[in-house]
């Protein structure tokens, strides 16, 4: 299990406040997740995605030792949200019950489905760009598990990876005899 760290940004109590019936507790898939108190209908926003939006340059920089971040990546691909709300709490699963929405650089979580009173709100992070020697392991116990949080397009260019790079070793192994 990963080790869970502080963040560079000491949690704003205040900024944490989101819609009454979203609470932070307990989550069999990791060890805080998001739930709802409230029945919610499909197509319904449920929260956004708040925090300062900041350079992928500067979270590397803030981030760099931190194996658990909140950062969101937006689309234009240059910016990411460092994660600071009850979004920021919501879990990843393969079978989520919300999904993530950009509109006009802004982040939405939007039930998928409808969900009931009591349900963890999750979402499929996609993850992308992570370290290869990062596998991002998923724990969400759906039947259709990837088995990684990282997107379906993120694991076949990560394959293509390590093929590169155990290539490269075998190269390299033959250089030296
Ligand atoms: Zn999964």
């Amino acid at each position: 299990m990963p080790q869970s760290t502080p963040r560079k940004f000491e949690r704003d109590a205040r900024k944490l406040a989101g819609p009454a019936h979203l609470v932070i507790g307990h989550s069999k898939i990791d060890s805080e997740g998001c739930h709802t108190t409230a029945p919610i209908k499909k197509g319904d926003v449920v929260v956004e995605y708040t925090g300062p939006r900041i350079t992928i340059k500067q979270a590397d920089a803030f981030y760099d030792d931190h194996p658990r971040t909140y950062l969101f990546g937006l689309t234009d691909g240059k910016h990411v949200i460092d994660g600071e709300g009850v979004a920021a709490f919501i879990n990843h699963s393969c079978d989520p019950n919300c999904e993530a929405d950009e509109i006009k650089g802004r982040v939405w979580i939007i039930a998928a489905r409808d969900i009931q009173a009591g349900e963890e709100l999750t979402y499929d992070y996609n993850l992308y760009d992570g370290d290869l020697d990062d596998p991002s392991p998923c724990s969400c116990g759906a039947d259709n598990c990837r088995g990684s949080m990282y997107s379906e397009e993120e694991l076949v260019r990560r394959a293509k990876a390590f093929r590169r790079r155990s290539l490269r070793k075998k190269k390299a192994g033959r250089a030296r005899a």
